[in-house]
């Protein structure tokens, strides 16, 4: 890798910062734990050396491309409990909702018809949708448009997993949330960090491209569960990593509590980038949210990927996972509109491929999987 001209810290780089950088950029994200926790407390006039280093590591091995994936959020029904989220089943004051199979359709043709490559589909836990329907979604998705599937569904049975899969879905997002068992099992009541570990397990044995993740900032997180959330992403070998900033939402038993920081969100991606230099990881949602210029700063600290949501506009304010989420008001097409002229004006260009490690079609699916 060549010299770090891109360096906005300019002389106020700390040594142990650059010479640890130095280290990764060398060695292809072996960092060591104690490493990531120097990087993670880089105080804000080393941090430019870090978001300028995981800069150059994303454009050395992904290249100035963005991928696009159009999110539709069909359900916000949820059977789960998790103790940060507003779609919490016993958030009372939340109106849900379900789209139809051919609702779902529409929204992703239309997201097709806009250049997106990628459908994500996302809801609540919501056994409503049975593996037979959601499959049966899936085929007719990838066999009439040229795209890439995502299910983002929560915790299903692994036979539901191989169904979707066999289906022609193509990847699959679980983000592990928290890397410590004991804040995993206090804030998602009912489940433990071994269960979802199992079900990313299953998730790669059936050939999904898999995706997890961490939020940044919740209650009881220290910075060394931070350096374990980027070290179980590392053993997992995720294909996608999904880190955002928590935000408290006032009808959950953790409103009040502060949301994480753009900048330690910033830092944790940034690491992330470093140890997983392939990795896709989007500037997300949530970190727009907390900040009107945090998806751009995303881009430039590792990230190569954004998520215009494309869910039909008349359901969008009720998928409120956390209060003040960017893009409500914006319909599917200038969604795309505004990821592509941010993209542009970092000067980088919109991915025009499927943007994951391969595209396998439903019938190499099945082959798989016999
Ligand atoms: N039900 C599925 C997918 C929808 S939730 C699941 O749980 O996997 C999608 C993501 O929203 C979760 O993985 C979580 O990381 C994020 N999320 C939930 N509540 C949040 C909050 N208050 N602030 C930030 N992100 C939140
Ligand atoms: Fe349901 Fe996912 Fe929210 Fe948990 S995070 S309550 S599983 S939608």
């Amino acid at each position: 890798m060549s010299g770090q001209s891109g360096n906005p810290a300019g002389g106020a780089d700390n040594a142990s910062t650059a010479a640890l950088l130095a280290g990764a950029l060398a060695d292809d994200g072996a960092l060591s734990p104690s490493a990531l926790l120097t990087l993670l407390s880089a105080d804000p006039a080393d941090s430019g050396t870090l978001f300028a280093a995981a800069d150059l590591v994303r454009e050395h091995n992904l290249g100035d491309e963005v991928h696009l994936r159009g999110i539709i959020e069909f359900s916000n029904c949820c059977v789960k409990n998790c103790r940060y989220c507003g779609l919490r089943r016993d958030n009372r004051r939340l109106v849900r909702y379900r789209l139809g199979p051919d609702e779902i359709l529409t929204a992703a043709r239309e997201a097709a018809a806009l250049g997106i490559k990628t459908i994500v589909l996302q809801s609540g836990e919501d056994p409503y949708y049975s593996a037979d329907m959601l499959a049966g979604l899936i085929y007719r998705l990838k066999e009439e448009l040229d795209v890439a599937v995502t299910l983002s569904l929560g915790d299903r049975p692994r036979e539901d997993y191989r169904l979707m899969r066999r289906a022609g879905a193509d990847r699959y997002l679980l983000k592990h949330e928290t890397a410590d068992p004991a804040l995993f099992a206090a804030l998602r009541p009912g489940t433990t960090l071994t269960d979802r570990l199992r079900h990313l397990y299953w998730l790669r044995e059936l050939g999904y491209e898999v995706g997890s993740g961490n939020m940044v900032g919740l209650p009881g997180q220290t910075l060394n569960t931070l350096v374990e959330d980027i070290l179980l992403l590392r053993e997992l070998g995720v294909e996608m990593a999904g880190i955002g900033p928590f935000i408290p939402h006032p009808d959950t038993p953790l409103t009040g509590c502060p949301a994480g920081s753009l900048e330690l969100t910033l830092k944790v991606l940034a690491v992330t980038r470093l140890v997983l230099p392939r990795a896709h990881l989007p500037a997300t949602t949530a970190l727009g949210s907390i900040h009107p210029d945090g998806r751009r700063r995303g881009l430039l600290c590792g990230a190569d990927v954004i998520m215009p949501n494309v869910t039909p506009l008349l359901y969008r304010s009720r998928y409120q996972i956390y209060p003040g989420k960017v893009g409500l008001s914006a319909t599917p097409s200038e969604a795309v509109a505004a990821a592509r002229s941010l993209i542009q004006s970092l000067g980088r260009r919109v991915g025009r491929g499927y943007g994951g490690v391969s595209r396998r079609n439903p019938e190499k699916n099945k082959k798989r999987e016999e």
